[in-house]
């Protein structure tokens, strides 16, 4: 049988590898992004690597896409301005790196507008 390797996210919510976590819920992880796009970028990451990709978590559970943006919300509110881009890279053709469903959250934190073509090459 062939057993996939643990996703990165997989590892951080198992506290084996260290994040800057910013939220910690009973379905839901966000942490900064090692690799920030804007002055504020969280990842919104169900704790289930259940879903590849939010397709997945659209049709699998739409309720914990619904929780995933309601906290992509309070996060944006709580470390920044209320105003963000919310962002699901889906597919490795459009960037997507980390197959475990998970939501960037970006936002300038009320420092000018976020440039158009973020997390897009
Ligand atoms: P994707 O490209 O799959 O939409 O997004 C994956 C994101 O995960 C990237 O923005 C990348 O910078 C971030 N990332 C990859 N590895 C780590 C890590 O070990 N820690 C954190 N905090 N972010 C990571």
């Amino acid at each position: 049988m062939v057993t996939a390797e643990p996703s990165i996210f997989s590892r951080i919510i198992a506290g084996e590898i260290p994040a800057d976590i910013v939220y910690d819920g009973e379905r839901l992880i966000a942490f900064r992004d090692i690799n920030p796009q804007a002055p504020l970028h969280l990842l919104v990451v169900p704790k289930t690597d259940r879903y590849r990709d939010v397709v997945e978590l659209a049709a699998g559970d739409p309720e914990l896409l619904a929780e995933l943006v309601a906290t992509a919300r309070l996060l944006a509110e709580q470390h920044g301005d209320g105003d963000f881009r919310l962002v699901f890279n889906t597919g490795a053709g459009a960037g997507q790196t980390v197959f475990h469903a998970h939501a960037h959250v970006l936002s300038t934190a009320g420092r000018g507008g976020l440039e158009e073509g973020t997390l897009v090459d």
